[in-house]
């Protein structure tokens, strides 16, 4: 019962316009079967095994978001079913999901990770890399792919005025790209992915319109079982 009371109580907070991601990583399909009983539409995974034998085992009106880092080699095996990946942090990658999707016939959507956090571990591309990846004749020439906006992670931290000053960031370039970019056939902004469990109604002030949110639905992950 806690997974739709949870589900209900966040997305009870939520403004019509925002999407929540409910995160099942290391989750099982029964639980997630629950929040689906509960109207919930959205899972997001990082691991792209995990991700399709979930696809394979639940109901196909399911929307499979991919939110971990990528391989490029791992691509073939969602490219037929994932609805959204948010963690494209280079050229190369988006080539090789351009190239998967046009063998599935469809077009894949995909959000850029920008990297906002103060750490050195978390992955992404900063404002200057992502300005020029759109603008390279290379990302052009894709057809298969749209870049549908942008996400981004906060810094792992307690302190909420740095969090807060971290998603703000990411708005303010989100809104510069939207007006310096012309809409194209592949490149259509109006998806903001930031906040998670411990920092979406920060995210939530800061213009976030994705949230992805894990233990506050399904309990806290338990990697070592
Ligand atoms: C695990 C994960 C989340 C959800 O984390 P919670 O703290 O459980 O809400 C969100 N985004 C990404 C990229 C993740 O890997």
């Amino acid at each position: 019962m806690f997974i739709r009371h949870n589900l209900l109580n966040i997305k009870s907070e939520l403004p019509q316009y925002v999407t929540l991601v409910a995160v099942s990583k290391t989750k099982s399909v029964a639980d997630i079967q629950r929040a689906y009983d509960a109207e919930q539409r959205d899972f997001g995974e990082n691991k792209v095994q995990e991700m399709t034998q979930k696809y394979e085992a639940l109901p196909k009106d399911i929307r499979w978001h991919m939110i971990g880092h990528l391989q490029k080699n791992k691509i073939k095996y969602l490219a037929s079913y994932v609805h959204l990946i948010h963690g494209v942090d280079s050229l190369e990658l988006l080539v090789e999901i351009d190239k998967q999707a046009k063998k599935n016939h469809r077009i894949i959507n995909c959000l850029l990770q920008v990297y906002i956090a103060q750490e050195e571990t978390k992955f992404g591309l900063t404002a200057e890399e992502v300005l020029e990846l759109l603008s390279s004749d290379a990302f052009k020439k894709l057809q298969n792919i749209k870049i549908v906006g942008l996400m981004g992670m906060a810094s792992f931290t307690d302190n909420e005025i740095q969090i807060q000053n971290e998603f703000q960031s990411l708005h303010t370039f989100f809104q510069h790209l939207k007006t310096e970019l012309p809409e194209t056939i592949h490149l259509k902004l109006e998806t903001l992915s930031m906040g998670m469990s411990s920092d979406y109604l920060i995210a939530l002030q800061n213009g976030s319109t994705m949230i992805r949110v894990g233990s506050a639905i399904f309990g806290s992950r338990n990697y070592l079982v």
